[in-house]
Formats: structure tokens, C-alpha cells, sequence
């Protein structure tokens, strides 16, 4: 399989998540069959601007083929022309989808995916997987959001639990005012609600994506307050 170019793909739609948040769907254009795995990611550019690049994690799987998905938060400069602006029929440039953020899917691991906001995109592909595949790989979502408003993928998220009984979606809200009516768990994520859900820490791995402090705030928590070996983490730092 020849490596695969950059290439123009139109935005085949674009979709607002929250008032923030828009995903797009890249259409491949023909003949264009990338060989990549669920949690790659790609990096992207409007055809005026060719110097100005940012990668994006996929928030589709691999077994979606003809489009790829990226959702972006309307954050600095390529955020804000992508929420506002991008709409479909629109067409950007697309680099090959790489990485090494990978879900570990094998039938005796359990992957405690640790996401706060935007940094939720990837885990959508690893979730979606999961449930197609009828694969028997624990997979825990642990999702920091200021208020149960900002959650992404809410219903999809929703729907995969129900399809896929090894998938548990769990939210925390950290800046709910006491009377608000979420019935969830508040507060950030900590050590203790970490460990609630290890059930077999050697065949455990934990993921973390986002924003730069969270991703390291997380390795911290993790690896030097609970003691995981470093093996047992994969980061994706986007800053
Ligand atoms: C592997 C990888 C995957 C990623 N996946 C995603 C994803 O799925 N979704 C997503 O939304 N992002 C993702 N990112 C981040 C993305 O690549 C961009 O960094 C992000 O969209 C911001 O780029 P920008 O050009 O819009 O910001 P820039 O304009 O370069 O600004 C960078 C940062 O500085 C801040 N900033 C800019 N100007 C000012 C100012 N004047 N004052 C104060 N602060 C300012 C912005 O708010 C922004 O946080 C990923 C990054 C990597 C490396």
C-alpha cells in the first residue's frame, strides 16, 4: 500500500455539537484508501492558508470508511475559523492519519480513558469500535466537564453503552452550583474515583488526551500518586 498524500477533501457536513464545538466529516476523495487505525490523527489545513496546519485526533474508527471525523473546540485561530466558519461543501486539506494513541483491544484489558472537554474526541472512535467489533475489552470512560451542557457526544456515548455492555460512560461536573438538578458525580477527577474502577490493575491501561496541563496533571496522578508503572499510561498532549 503506497503512503498515503495530503488531499483535498470536501466537508461533506458540519455539525455543531455545542455552541462551541463543531465535527466535520471529510469525504474521501476517489481512489483515496488509507490503511489507519481508531485513535490516529490527522492534520488538517484550509486550501488559502497552506502554512497554517493543526492536527486533529479522529472522532471516527477505522471501520468507518469513505470519511474521516474530527471535532474541534472553537479555541485560537483554527478553532474559531472552523467553528464559525466551516460549513459543508467547503473543502481542506487532509494529512495521513498517524499516531500513536491506539486502543489496546484485547479480550483481558480494561482501558480507563481519562478525558476533560475537547479531549473526549478520540475516546468516541474507541468506543464505536468496541461496539462494532462485539469486542469483550473493558472500556471505561472517565469525562470532566464544567456542566452536564458541556458534555460532547452525550447521546452517542449513551446509545453505546446500551449496545455494548463492556462500555461505561461515567461524567463528572465541576462547576455546577449547588441547587443544579445533575444527579451525577461532581467534582474533578481524583485518585480515589480513579480506583473505583480498576478491577485487575496489571491488565489495565490508562489513556489521556487533551490539553496539555490535563494530560500532565493526569500522568501525576496516575503514575507517581497511585504508582502505575509508566507502561501502562499512553498520552496524547495536543499543546
Ligand atoms: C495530536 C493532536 C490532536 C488534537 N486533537 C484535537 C481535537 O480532537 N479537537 C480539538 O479541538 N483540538 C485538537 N488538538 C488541538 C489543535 O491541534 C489546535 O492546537 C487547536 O485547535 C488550537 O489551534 P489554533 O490554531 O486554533 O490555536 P492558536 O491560534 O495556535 O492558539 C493556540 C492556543 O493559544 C490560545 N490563544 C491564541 N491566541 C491567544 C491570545 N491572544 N490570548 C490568549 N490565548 C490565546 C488559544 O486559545 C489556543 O488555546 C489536537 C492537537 C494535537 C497535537
Amino acid at each position: 500500500m503506497p503512503p498515503v498524500k495530503p488531499a483535498e477533501m470536501l466537508i461533506e457536513t458540519a455539525t455543531l455539537e455545542l455552541p462551541d464545538v463543531k465535527t466535520l466529516k471529510f469525504r474521501w476523495p476517489e481512489g483515496y484508501e488509507p490503511e489507519f487505525k481508531t485513535g490516529h490523527f490527522i492534520t488538517v489545513y484550509w486550501p488559502d492558508t497552506p502554512t497554517y496546519k493543526r492536527a486533529y485526533s479522529l472522532s471516527s474508527c477505522a471501520l468507518d470508511r469513505g470519511f474521516f471525523e474530527v471535532t474541534v473546540r472553537r479555541e485560537g485561530k483554527m478553532g474559531t475559523r472552523v467553528v464559525d466558519w466551516a460549513k459543508a461543501g467547503d473543502k481542506m486539506v487532509v494529512g495521513p492519519p498517524v499516531g500513536k494513541f491506539l486502543p489496546a483491544f484485547e479480550p483481558n484489558k480494561h482501558l480507563i480513558c481519562i478525558a476533560g472537554g475537547s479531549g473526549i474526541t478520540p475516546f468516541r472512535g474507541f468506543a464505536r469500535e468496541a461496539a462494532r467489533r462485539k469486542l469483550e475489552t473493558k472500556i471505561s470512560v472517565l469525562y470532566s466537564v464544567r456542566t452536564e451542557k458541556d458534555i460532547i457526544f452525550n447521546s452517542e456515548f449513551r446509545q453505546l453503552e446500551n449496545e455494548n455492555p463492556h462500555f461505561k460512560f461515567h461524567v463528572t461536573c465541576t462547576r455546577l452550583a449547588p441547587e443544579d438538578p445533575w444527579e451525577g458525580r461532581r467534582g474533578r477527577i481524583d485518585a480515589c474515583w480513579i480506583k473505583e474502577q480498576i478491577t485487575d490493575l496489571s491488565n489495565t491501561i490508562f489513556y489521556c488526551c487533551g490539553p496539555t496541563s490535563l494530560v500532565e496533571g493526569t500522568d501525576k496522578l496516575v503514575v507517581a500518586d497511585m504508582g502505575v508503572p509508566k507502561a501502562q499510561m499512553v498520552l496524547e498532549k495536543w499543546g
